[in-house]
Protein backbone atom coordinates (compact mmCIF):
# COMPACT_ATOMS: atom_id res chain seq x y z
CA UNK A 1 0.00 0.00 0.00
CA UNK A 2 1.41 3.66 -0.74
CA UNK A 3 2.67 5.34 1.91
CA UNK A 4 1.50 9.08 2.25
CA UNK A 5 4.75 11.61 2.20
CA UNK A 6 5.08 13.15 4.94
CA UNK A 7 4.36 11.25 8.58
CA UNK A 8 2.28 13.60 10.48
CA UNK A 9 1.91 13.73 14.31
CA UNK A 10 -1.70 13.46 15.77
CA UNK A 11 -3.06 13.35 19.33
CA UNK A 12 -4.89 10.63 20.30
CA UNK A 13 -6.77 10.40 23.49
CA UNK A 14 -8.31 6.71 23.08
CA UNK A 15 -11.08 7.44 26.32
CA UNK A 16 -12.93 5.67 28.68
CA UNK A 17 -15.54 2.85 28.50
CA UNK A 18 -15.79 1.63 24.33
CA UNK A 19 -12.87 4.39 23.85
CA UNK A 20 -9.41 2.22 23.33
CA UNK A 21 -11.55 -0.64 21.49
CA UNK A 22 -12.65 2.14 19.18
CA UNK A 23 -9.52 3.95 19.32
CA UNK A 24 -7.53 1.07 18.42
CA UNK A 25 -9.65 -0.68 15.78
CA UNK A 26 -9.32 3.21 13.86
CA UNK A 27 -5.34 3.04 14.29
CA UNK A 28 -4.74 0.22 12.53
CA UNK A 29 -7.33 0.79 10.08
CA UNK A 30 -5.75 4.31 9.27
CA UNK A 31 -1.95 2.41 9.21
CA UNK A 32 -3.88 -0.37 6.62
CA UNK A 33 -4.65 2.35 4.41
CA UNK A 34 -1.15 3.67 4.28
CA UNK A 35 -1.37 7.19 6.14
CA UNK A 36 1.86 7.73 8.00
CA UNK A 37 0.43 9.01 11.11
CA UNK A 38 2.69 9.57 14.42
CA UNK A 39 -0.12 8.66 17.45
CA UNK A 40 0.62 11.14 20.71
CA UNK A 41 -1.11 8.83 22.81
CA UNK A 42 -2.74 11.83 25.70
CA UNK A 43 -5.25 10.30 28.50
CA UNK A 44 -8.29 12.32 29.75
CA UNK A 45 -11.48 10.99 31.48
CA UNK A 46 -11.75 8.88 34.07
CA UNK A 47 -8.89 6.63 33.19
CA UNK A 48 -7.18 9.92 33.18
CA UNK A 49 -8.26 10.80 37.05
CA UNK A 50 -7.08 7.08 37.94
CA UNK A 51 -3.02 7.29 36.48
CA UNK A 52 -2.87 11.00 37.13
CA UNK A 53 -5.14 12.29 39.55
CA UNK A 54 -6.97 14.82 37.02
CA UNK A 55 -9.60 13.77 34.45
CA UNK A 56 -7.65 16.79 31.69
CA UNK A 57 -4.09 16.22 32.45
CA UNK A 58 -2.27 19.44 30.97
CA UNK A 59 0.09 17.43 28.98
CA UNK A 60 -3.20 16.24 26.78
CA UNK A 61 -4.00 19.88 26.22
CA UNK A 62 -0.21 20.50 25.50
CA UNK A 63 -0.63 17.66 22.99
CA UNK A 64 -3.93 19.32 21.15
CA UNK A 65 -1.71 22.68 21.03
CA UNK A 66 1.46 21.52 19.67
CA UNK A 67 -0.33 18.76 17.30
CA UNK A 68 -2.98 20.92 16.21
CA UNK A 69 -5.48 18.12 15.64
CA UNK A 70 -6.44 15.43 17.77
CA UNK A 71 -8.53 11.75 17.27
CA UNK A 72 -10.83 11.11 20.59
CA UNK A 73 -12.91 8.62 21.72
CA UNK A 74 -15.44 9.60 24.36
CA UNK A 75 -14.67 10.36 27.86
CA UNK A 76 -16.42 9.34 30.69
CA UNK A 77 -17.19 12.09 33.15
CA UNK A 78 -17.54 11.19 36.93
CA UNK A 79 -21.01 11.89 37.43
CA UNK A 80 -21.94 14.44 41.59
CA UNK A 81 -18.03 14.60 42.47
CA UNK A 82 -17.96 18.11 40.86
CA UNK A 83 -16.16 17.46 38.00
CA UNK A 84 -17.00 19.39 34.75
CA UNK A 85 -17.24 17.46 31.28
CA UNK A 86 -13.85 17.18 29.80
CA UNK A 87 -15.16 17.32 25.95
CA UNK A 88 -16.71 20.66 26.67
CA UNK A 89 -13.48 21.77 28.96
CA UNK A 90 -11.62 20.54 26.01
CA UNK A 91 -14.15 22.70 23.35
CA UNK A 92 -13.90 26.08 25.23
CA UNK A 93 -10.28 25.71 26.34
CA UNK A 94 -9.19 25.28 22.47
CA UNK A 95 -11.99 27.60 20.94
CA UNK A 96 -13.58 24.57 18.86
CA UNK A 97 -16.63 26.78 18.36
CA UNK A 98 -18.15 24.76 16.04
CA UNK A 99 -19.30 21.49 15.97
CA UNK A 100 -19.72 19.74 13.14
CA UNK A 101 -22.18 16.59 12.70
CA UNK A 102 -22.70 14.82 8.65
CA UNK A 103 -25.71 13.22 8.42
CA UNK A 104 -25.80 10.38 6.19
CA UNK A 105 -27.03 7.47 5.20
CA UNK A 106 -25.00 4.11 4.76
CA UNK A 107 -25.72 1.70 2.30
CA UNK A 108 -28.09 -1.08 3.62
CA UNK A 109 -28.62 -0.22 7.44
CA UNK A 110 -31.94 -0.71 8.15
CA UNK A 111 -33.45 2.37 9.21
CA UNK A 112 -36.70 4.39 8.73
CA UNK A 113 -34.78 6.66 5.50
CA UNK A 114 -32.44 6.23 2.77
CA UNK A 115 -30.20 8.51 0.73
CA UNK A 116 -30.44 11.37 3.94
CA UNK A 117 -27.89 13.72 3.62
CA UNK A 118 -27.57 16.73 5.89
CA UNK A 119 -25.07 18.51 7.93
CA UNK A 120 -25.41 19.79 11.46
CA UNK A 121 -23.46 22.94 12.75
CA UNK A 122 -23.74 23.30 16.51
CA UNK A 123 -22.16 25.70 18.07
CA UNK A 124 -20.11 24.65 20.82
CA UNK A 125 -18.73 27.31 23.16
CA UNK A 126 -22.13 28.54 25.49
CA UNK A 127 -25.55 28.58 25.56
CA UNK A 128 -27.02 26.34 28.13
CA UNK A 129 -23.30 24.66 28.00
CA UNK A 130 -21.58 27.40 29.82
CA UNK A 131 -21.58 25.61 32.93
CA UNK A 132 -23.14 28.23 35.25
CA UNK A 133 -25.22 27.26 37.85
CA UNK A 134 -26.00 27.97 41.41
CA UNK A 135 -28.82 27.85 43.56
CA UNK A 136 -30.32 31.09 44.76
CA UNK A 137 -32.22 29.74 48.17
CA UNK A 138 -32.64 25.80 49.32
CA UNK A 139 -34.56 24.21 46.74
CA UNK A 140 -34.50 26.91 43.60
CA UNK A 141 -31.34 26.45 41.35
CA UNK A 142 -30.60 28.57 38.10
CA UNK A 143 -28.51 27.77 34.89
CA UNK A 144 -27.51 30.18 33.11
CA UNK A 145 -28.11 30.40 29.33
CA UNK A 146 -25.24 32.45 27.45
CA UNK A 147 -25.39 34.02 24.13
CA UNK A 148 -23.21 36.30 22.72
CA UNK A 149 -23.53 37.46 19.35
CA UNK A 150 -19.82 37.24 18.92
CA UNK A 151 -19.92 33.09 19.23
CA UNK A 152 -23.45 33.72 17.28
CA UNK A 153 -22.21 35.71 14.87
CA UNK A 154 -19.16 33.14 14.44
CA UNK A 155 -21.37 29.69 14.21
CA UNK A 156 -23.17 31.46 11.38
CA UNK A 157 -20.04 32.41 9.35
CA UNK A 158 -19.22 28.83 9.44
CA UNK A 159 -22.43 27.47 9.31
CA UNK A 160 -22.69 29.41 5.40
CA UNK A 161 -19.00 29.19 4.66
CA UNK A 162 -19.39 25.52 5.00
CA UNK A 163 -22.40 25.12 2.74
CA UNK A 164 -20.90 27.62 0.10
CA UNK A 165 -17.36 25.60 -0.03
CA UNK A 166 -19.34 22.18 -0.26
CA UNK A 167 -21.98 23.00 -2.62
CA UNK A 168 -24.56 23.06 0.06
CA UNK A 169 -27.69 25.69 -1.39
CA UNK A 170 -29.59 25.79 2.28
CA UNK A 171 -29.04 26.78 5.41
CA UNK A 172 -31.55 26.86 8.03
CA UNK A 173 -31.44 28.35 11.93
CA UNK A 174 -33.23 26.41 14.39
CA UNK A 175 -34.32 28.25 17.70
CA UNK A 176 -37.28 29.38 20.36
CA UNK A 177 -37.02 32.33 19.78
CA UNK A 178 -40.89 32.63 20.45
CA UNK A 179 -40.18 31.90 24.20
CA UNK A 180 -36.47 32.69 24.71
CA UNK A 181 -37.35 36.39 22.93
CA UNK A 182 -33.71 37.88 23.99
CA UNK A 183 -31.26 34.82 23.55
CA UNK A 184 -32.06 33.06 20.98
CA UNK A 185 -33.68 36.60 19.34
CA UNK A 186 -29.82 37.62 19.23
CA UNK A 187 -29.25 33.82 17.97
CA UNK A 188 -31.54 34.73 14.74
CA UNK A 189 -30.49 38.17 14.46
CA UNK A 190 -26.89 37.08 14.21
CA UNK A 191 -27.80 34.36 11.67
CA UNK A 192 -30.33 36.86 9.58
CA UNK A 193 -26.97 39.61 9.39
CA UNK A 194 -24.92 36.34 8.53
CA UNK A 195 -27.70 35.38 5.75
CA UNK A 196 -27.53 38.77 3.95
CA UNK A 197 -23.48 38.21 3.08
CA UNK A 198 -23.88 34.55 1.40
CA UNK A 199 -27.17 36.00 -1.35
CA UNK A 200 -26.31 32.18 -3.29
CA UNK A 201 -27.37 30.10 -0.11
CA UNK A 202 -31.26 29.93 0.79
CA UNK A 203 -31.52 30.49 4.67
CA UNK A 204 -35.16 29.72 6.81
CA UNK A 205 -35.76 29.20 10.16
CA UNK A 206 -37.19 26.66 12.45
CA UNK A 207 -38.76 26.83 15.67
CA UNK A 208 -36.44 23.71 17.77
CA UNK A 209 -39.95 21.96 18.32
CA UNK A 210 -41.49 21.97 14.65
CA UNK A 211 -37.83 21.14 13.36
CA UNK A 212 -38.54 17.68 15.32
CA UNK A 213 -41.48 16.78 14.13
CA UNK A 214 -40.20 18.30 10.90
CA UNK A 215 -37.11 15.57 10.20
CA UNK A 216 -39.30 13.05 11.68
CA UNK A 217 -41.80 13.62 8.63
CA UNK A 218 -39.60 14.82 5.44
CA UNK A 219 -35.72 15.03 6.93
CA UNK A 220 -35.22 15.77 2.66
CA UNK A 221 -36.02 19.26 3.30
CA UNK A 222 -33.31 20.09 5.62
CA UNK A 223 -29.64 20.65 3.94
CA UNK A 224 -26.95 22.67 6.50
CA UNK A 225 -28.66 23.06 9.84
CA UNK A 226 -27.09 25.65 12.48
CA UNK A 227 -28.22 25.43 16.01
CA UNK A 228 -26.96 26.42 19.50
CA UNK A 229 -25.32 24.30 21.44
CA UNK A 230 -28.02 22.00 23.45
CA UNK A 231 -30.53 22.06 20.29
CA UNK A 232 -27.68 20.99 18.61
CA UNK A 233 -27.14 17.87 21.00
CA UNK A 234 -30.50 16.87 20.96
CA UNK A 235 -31.13 17.28 17.47
CA UNK A 236 -27.69 15.17 16.38
CA UNK A 237 -29.14 12.35 18.53
CA UNK A 238 -32.28 12.74 16.59
CA UNK A 239 -30.58 12.29 13.06
CA UNK A 240 -28.00 9.59 13.92
CA UNK A 241 -31.21 7.62 14.73
CA UNK A 242 -32.69 8.73 11.58
CA UNK A 243 -29.70 7.20 9.59
CA UNK A 244 -28.72 4.10 11.72
CA UNK A 245 -28.00 4.79 15.35
CA UNK A 246 -24.88 6.23 17.43
CA UNK A 247 -22.96 3.35 16.42
CA UNK A 248 -22.00 5.09 12.74
CA UNK A 249 -22.41 8.76 13.52
CA UNK A 250 -19.47 11.06 13.31
CA UNK A 251 -18.60 14.89 14.84
CA UNK A 252 -16.13 17.35 14.29
CA UNK A 253 -14.58 19.81 16.75
CA UNK A 254 -13.30 22.98 14.72
CA UNK A 255 -11.93 26.02 15.45
CA UNK A 256 -9.33 28.55 14.02
CA UNK A 257 -6.62 26.73 15.17
CA UNK A 258 -6.86 23.73 16.71
CA UNK A 259 -9.12 20.77 15.56
CA UNK A 260 -10.69 17.67 17.18
CA UNK A 261 -12.46 14.62 15.92
CA UNK A 262 -14.78 12.86 17.82
CA UNK A 263 -17.65 10.46 17.26
CA UNK A 264 -21.49 11.80 18.02
CA UNK A 265 -21.73 8.74 20.65
CA UNK A 266 -20.90 8.38 24.52
CA UNK A 267 -18.68 5.69 26.28
CA UNK A 268 -21.42 3.30 26.16
CA UNK A 269 -20.32 1.72 29.49
CA UNK A 270 -23.43 -1.29 28.96
CA UNK A 271 -20.99 -2.78 26.31
CA UNK A 272 -17.58 -1.68 27.29
CA UNK A 273 -14.46 -4.37 27.37
CA UNK A 274 -16.51 -6.83 25.64
CA UNK A 275 -15.39 -6.54 22.10
CA UNK A 276 -18.99 -5.69 20.80
CA UNK A 277 -18.96 -2.03 19.93
CA UNK A 278 -18.86 -0.46 16.86
CA UNK A 279 -15.52 1.42 15.54
CA UNK A 280 -17.61 3.20 12.22
CA UNK A 281 -18.50 6.16 13.83
CA UNK A 282 -15.05 6.65 15.31
CA UNK A 283 -13.61 5.94 12.13
CA UNK A 284 -15.92 8.18 9.85
CA UNK A 285 -14.97 10.80 12.45
CA UNK A 286 -11.57 10.03 11.37
CA UNK A 287 -12.44 10.13 7.68
CA UNK A 288 -13.15 13.71 8.36
CA UNK A 289 -9.79 13.85 10.25
CA UNK A 290 -8.02 12.97 6.95
CA UNK A 291 -9.72 15.02 4.73
CA UNK A 292 -8.89 18.23 7.01
CA UNK A 293 -5.24 17.26 7.03
CA UNK A 294 -5.00 16.80 3.62
CA UNK A 295 -5.37 12.79 2.95
CA UNK A 296 -8.53 12.99 0.43
CA UNK A 297 -6.76 9.90 -0.74
CA UNK A 298 -7.33 7.65 2.10
CA UNK A 299 -10.35 9.00 2.94
CA UNK A 300 -11.93 8.24 0.14
CA UNK A 301 -10.26 4.54 -0.07
CA UNK A 302 -11.70 4.08 3.50
CA UNK A 303 -15.03 5.42 3.14
CA UNK A 304 -15.53 2.65 0.06
CA UNK A 305 -14.50 -0.01 2.45
CA UNK A 306 -16.72 0.68 4.95
CA UNK A 307 -19.63 0.74 2.09
CA UNK A 308 -18.66 -2.34 0.45
CA UNK A 309 -18.66 -4.22 4.32
CA UNK A 310 -22.13 -2.46 4.71
CA UNK A 311 -23.40 -3.55 1.47
CA UNK A 312 -22.45 -7.01 1.85
CA UNK A 313 -23.82 -7.27 5.34
CA UNK A 314 -21.82 -10.30 6.66
CA UNK A 315 -19.91 -8.86 9.20
CA UNK A 316 -21.77 -6.29 11.06
CA UNK A 317 -22.09 -5.11 14.90
CA UNK A 318 -24.82 -6.13 17.18
CA UNK A 319 -26.54 -2.73 17.06
CA UNK A 320 -26.35 -2.85 13.44
CA UNK A 321 -28.26 -6.24 13.54
CA UNK A 322 -25.25 -8.27 13.04
CA UNK A 323 -23.27 -10.65 15.77
CA UNK A 324 -19.80 -9.59 14.66
CA UNK A 325 -17.09 -8.36 17.29
CA UNK A 326 -15.25 -5.05 16.77
CA UNK A 327 -11.85 -7.02 16.04
CA UNK A 328 -14.30 -8.81 13.21
CA UNK A 329 -15.59 -5.72 11.63
CA UNK A 330 -12.01 -4.27 11.80
CA UNK A 331 -10.65 -7.17 10.12
CA UNK A 332 -13.39 -6.80 7.55
CA UNK A 333 -12.89 -2.84 6.71
CA UNK A 334 -9.48 -3.59 6.21
CA UNK A 335 -10.05 -6.70 4.22
CA UNK A 336 -12.00 -4.25 1.91
CA UNK A 337 -8.97 -1.81 1.71
P1 LIG B 1 -23.13 10.54 26.64
O1 LIG B 1 -24.02 11.08 27.68
O2 LIG B 1 -21.71 10.33 27.08
O3 LIG B 1 -23.27 11.21 25.29
P2 LIG B 1 -25.06 8.63 25.97
O4 LIG B 1 -25.98 8.65 27.12
O5 LIG B 1 -25.45 9.34 24.70
O6 LIG B 1 -23.59 9.05 26.41
P3 LIG B 1 -23.86 6.36 24.80
O7 LIG B 1 -22.69 5.99 25.63
O8 LIG B 1 -23.58 7.09 23.55
O9 LIG B 1 -24.89 7.12 25.70
O10 LIG B 1 -24.72 5.05 24.48
C1 LIG B 1 -26.11 5.07 24.15
C2 LIG B 1 -26.49 3.69 23.64
O11 LIG B 1 -25.91 3.50 22.34
C3 LIG B 1 -25.97 2.55 24.50
O12 LIG B 1 -26.91 1.51 24.55
C4 LIG B 1 -24.71 2.10 23.80
O13 LIG B 1 -24.40 0.73 24.00
C5 LIG B 1 -25.03 2.37 22.32
N1 LIG B 1 -23.80 2.73 21.60
C6 LIG B 1 -23.13 3.89 21.69
N2 LIG B 1 -22.05 3.88 20.92
C7 LIG B 1 -22.00 2.67 20.33
C8 LIG B 1 -21.10 2.04 19.42
N3 LIG B 1 -20.00 2.66 18.94
N4 LIG B 1 -21.36 0.77 19.04
C9 LIG B 1 -22.45 0.13 19.48
N5 LIG B 1 -23.36 0.66 20.33
C10 LIG B 1 -23.13 1.94 20.76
Amino acid sequence: MRESQSRKTITLIKGDGIGPEVADAVVKIIAAAGVAIGWDVAPAGANAFEKCGTVLPEYTVDSVKKNKVALKGPVGTPIGEGFKSISVALRKRLELYANLRPVKSLPKINSRYQNIDLIIVRENTEGLYSGIEHEVVPGVVESLKIITEKASTRIAEFAFQYARNNNRKKVTAVHKANIMKLSDGLFLQCSRKVAEKYPDIEYDEKIVDNACMQLILNPYQFDVMVLENLYGDIISDLCAGLVGGLGTAPGANIGNEYAIFEAVHGSAPDIAGKNLANPIALLRSAILMLEYIGEQPAATRIQRAIEKVLEKGKVLTRDLGGTATTTEITGAIIAEL
